[in-house]
């Protein structure tokens, strides 16, 4: 993402990180990789309140994840992926942008072909073979009707009932800002659930034979600082694992840990915070909209 070499979770937010994380895991490595906010997943759930979090629903059969960049679903919620799929429902990958602007020493131009395929590859690891670019532009996607437009139409192509994106808000909680690609992407996502129900926002979609689909019951929001469900990350942690570990070239140029350790570090200890608001358990946990 443009803007230079950011770390990935802003000074004071990495101190809230279990102690077993190293630091060295949650760091940008200056000047090799342009920063982006994936890392604060766990600074984020680190500002739970003492509540339990529900079960997610379960009586659904499609669901559409939708979200900015390649390695925002492996950051975010793989291991919720992997359960769903091994339940035998469908799900389908949206991506904004093929993140070619995520790699600070390769150009645009090669990191999107290698940034799709990785993708793909990771999706493929917890059972999605259906994944979809929309080719917004890395780093500067406006929030708009032109996106809006662009997820209803896919949400009226797909009909789930169930649509998963990433924090829409300005922070990760406290003073970890947020992007503006996961904003922008994030609200579009919340307003487009509704859009994709009405003929008379974007009819044009309607002369392109896209009905309106008014089936989404939920939105749910992966990496919120307000989460209230939660899935169980146990039986897809390991596939969940190996999915953000497809995202290799990125990877190495995010941390100098071994890439397996780095991966299983993380998402291990996002999936260990949710585990006190969820009987223990360790989980992946989403803030969710209901329609
Ligand atoms: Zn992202």
């Amino acid at each position: 993402m443009p803007g230079g070499a950011r770390p990935v979770v802003p000074a004071g937010r990495v101190l809230r990180l279990p102690r077993q994380v190293p630091r060295r895991a949650v760091r940008a490595v200056p000047g090799r990789r342009t920063g982006r906010a994936d890392g604060p997943y766990a600074a984020a759930m680190s500002d739970h309140t003492p509540e339990q979090l529900a079960e997610m629903p379960a009586d659904w059969k499609r669901a559409l994840a939708v979200v900015a960049h390649p390695d925002d679903l492996e950051y975010g919620c793989a291991a919720a992926v992997a359960a769903w799929t091994d339940q035998g429902k469908e799900i389908t990958y949206l991506l904004a942008t093929r993140g070619e602007a995520g790699i600070d020493s390769m150009d645009p131009e090669e990191a999107a072909p290698l940034r799709e395929r990785e993708q793909r590859a990771s999706a493929a690891v917890v059972g999605v073979t259906a994944v979809e670019f929309l080719d917004h532009r890395d780093g500067v996607i406006e929030y708009g009707t032109a996106l809006r437009r662009d997820i209803a139409a896919a949400i009226r192509r797909h009909r789930p009932e169930l649509v998963v994106t990433l924090n829409h808000r300005d922070t990760w909680g406290g003073t970890a800002w947020n992007t503006p690609d996961h904003r922008a992407v994030g609200r579009a996502v919340l307003d487009a659930a509704a859009d994709a129900g009405n003929r008379w926002i974007f009819p044009e979609l309607v002369g392109q034979g896209l009905l309106p689909w008014n089936g989404v019951r939920w939105v749910a929001v992966a990496g919120s600082s307000s989460p209230t469900h939660a899935v169980e990350a146990g039986p897809g942690l390991e596939r969940s694992v190996r999915s953000l570990l497809e995202h290799r070239t990125y990877i190495e140029v995010l941390t100098d840990q071994e890439p397996e350790a780095y991966c299983r570090t993380l998402l291990t200890s996002f999936a260990e915070a949710a585990a006190p608001r969820f009987a223990g358990r360790p989980a992946v946990a989403f803030e969710l909209f209901p329609r």
